[in-house]
């Protein structure tokens, strides 16, 4: 069973001007899965991620989730799905300011109502090169330092879908690849990874690639670039 299906999705924002960065988008995604999604900047990329991640509701079409049409869900069962089954690995996602690294990573665990497991806990710190700054505070990190952390966080709770949204942007070489090493393993491991990017270097890594241009998603998997 596929975990999520986009239906012919439209999203308009009407801020003064109408903008319809999605018109009609129609995408599946199954365990396994690793999609990316390309465009350059303002084409919708990151709309097409919020209304996937339950945090938009489309205009139009239907999109589901677990094979649930997410339309007919309450806020608290979006709420639910989002934290239990989605990882979601934002540029603008939040960390606890007031908690140290490791203490933002077992929040992450008591959010979903789950004992934390401590020594996952440790071992993502040490994956992703911050161990020796577990009990530093969010702050006191780098740009990297924090999107490192923010993956960790992205997967902790062994997400069904994972959402990444230009995933190696202010990260060098040897920390891009280890995350899109990371977004393979947790393809693997039968999640189903959307990243967008407007880097078609990192998107050639992934199992299909898609275009998203004039609201549209075109497949470009095969095409030669
Ligand atoms: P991308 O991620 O590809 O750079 P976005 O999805 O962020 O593109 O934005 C797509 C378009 O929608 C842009 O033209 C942007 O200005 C517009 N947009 C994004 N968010 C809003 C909003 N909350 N209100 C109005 N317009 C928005
Ligand atoms: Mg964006």
């Amino acid at each position: 069973m596929e975990i999520c299906k986009l239906e012919n999705i439209r999203k308009d924002y009407r801020m003064g001007e109408l903008v319809t960065p999605l018109k009609d988008v129609s995408l599946t995604v199954n365990p396994g899965d690793f999609i990316a999604v390309e465009g350059p900047s303002g084409i919708g990329k990151s709309t097409l991620l919020y209304v996937m991640g339950l945090l938009l509701q489309s205009d139009n079409g239907t999109y589901t989730f677990d094979d649930k049409d997410v339309s007919l869900l309450s806020d608290g069962e979006k709420s639910d799905l989002r934290s239990k089954k989605i990882g979601f690995l934002f540029q603008d996602a939040t960390l606890i300011q007031a908690l140290t690294l490791r203490e933002n990573l077992i929040f992450s665990y008591n959010l979903i109502k789950k004992s934390p497991d401590l020594k996952r806990v440790d071992e993502l710190l040490y994956r992703f090169g911050l161990d020796d700054r577990a009990n530093f505070l969010p702050h006191q990190l780098s740009g990297g330092q924090r999107r490192r952390l923010m993956a960790a966080r992205c997967i902790i709770h062994e997400p069904s879908l994972i959402l990444a949204d230009e995933p190696t942007n202010d990260l060098d070489e040897h920390w891009s690849n280890e995350i899109i090493a990371m977004l393979q393993q947790e393809a693997q491991r039968g999640a189903g990874i959307v990243m967008v990017t407007h880097n078609s270097r990192w998107a050639q890594l992934a199992g299909s690639r898609y275009r998203l241009d004039d609201g549209v998603l075109t497949d470009i998997t095969k095409e030669e670039i």
